[in-house]
């Protein structure tokens, strides 16, 4: 039988916007001594502002609207930015052959064409040569008909709170805290030095997180425990290779949330202390 702390647990838990999905996690939540981070919508805001398209011969909203198209079916954060920043109505019949390669970007048939929207890895797989961008941002490069065609620049906020995330984690025990990110090693280390987490690792395809957080898992004593935060589509495989997977809610896919062991309702990054601090509570009492 279940004891009735750990119903009250759960209760006070999802009183304060943390759903967690049985009476086993707050277990384990109460032995976290790692914390690994996805980036974007976890550590960062998630809605990328485009500060600006750069171009080689076509013009600017042109590119966008091809970017734009080509997106029409994602629900990646940097998918629902460009979409907003083009702001017209999106005729999805107007794309086909649409395949999104996590942690590098999508391709797809635009109008006839064939459209590549993406990072430097995206269009190094396809062998399209691009200007590299020394820019402090997120790149998306779009190459149409194999010709590169130029870059939007995107920027994404670090939350207000994530900072306090980090060292509230510190102050209750955690003794690791990771961010692991698809995104290039400039605008990762910059996040990661501004929150202050212990290590960062960049430049990874969603398999390169699961491979990380195995190596975390075989690194940590026996009793300890390991808990991986996402929000994203490609973070599904390590939300469930973690001993606990903690997905941010509000901006979180559907993928991500059923993968969870622990949903953050509201995306506040402190809530992860806050379930850690509420499950070792639950645990003093049991036991
Ligand atoms: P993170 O680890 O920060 O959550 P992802 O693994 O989701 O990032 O993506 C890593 C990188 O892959 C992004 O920074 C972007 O360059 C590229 N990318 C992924 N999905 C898309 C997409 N739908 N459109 C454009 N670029 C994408
Ligand atoms: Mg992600």
């Amino acid at each position: 039988s279940i004891p009735l702390t750990f119903f009250a647990g759960i209760g006070g838990a999802s009183s304060q916007g943390i759903l967690v999905k049985g009476s086993n996690y707050l277990e384990t939540l109460s032995e976290v001594k790692t914390v690994v981070f996805d980036k974007t919508g976890t550590i960062t805001k998630g809605n990328f502002e485009v500060s600006g398209v750069h171009h080689n011969e076509k013009q600017d909203k042109e590119i966008l609207e091809y970017a734009a198209l080509a997106e029409c079916h994602s629900s990646h954060p940097i998918s629902l930015s460009l979409k907003k920043a083009f702001g017209k109505h999106i005729d999805s019949n107007l794309v086909t052959d649409v395949e999104e390669i996590g942690g590098n970007g999508i391709t797809a048939t635009v109008k006839g064409k064939k459209v590549a929207v993406g990072n430097d890895k995206l269009m190094d797989r396809l062998g399209i040569k691009y200007i590299p961008c020394t820019h402090p941002g997120t790149i998306v490069h779009v190459a149409i008909n194999d010709v590169y065609e130029g870059h939007i620049l995107i920027t994404d906020e670090v939350k207000p709170n994530a900072k306090e995330a980090i060292s509230s984690l510190k102050n209750s025990g955690v003794k690791k805290t990771v961010m692991l990110t698809g995104d290039a090693k400039k605008i990762a280390e910059k996040v990661a030095s501004d929150v202050g987490v212990d290590e960062v690792k960049s430049e990874l395809l969603p398999a390169d997180k699961v491979s990380r957080v195995e190596e975390l898992l075989k690194q940590q004593s026996d009793k300890d425990r390991l808990a991986f935060v996402g929000d994203g589509i490609n973070d599904a495989p390590v939300l469930t290779r973690a001993d606990i997977g903690i997905a941010m809610g509000a901006l979180g896919s559907d993928a991500a949330i059923e993968a969870a062991d622990i949903v953050l309702m509201d995306d506040d990054p402190v809530k992860i202390s806050k379930a850690i601090r509420i499950s070792r509570k639950c645990m003093r009492i049991v036991y």
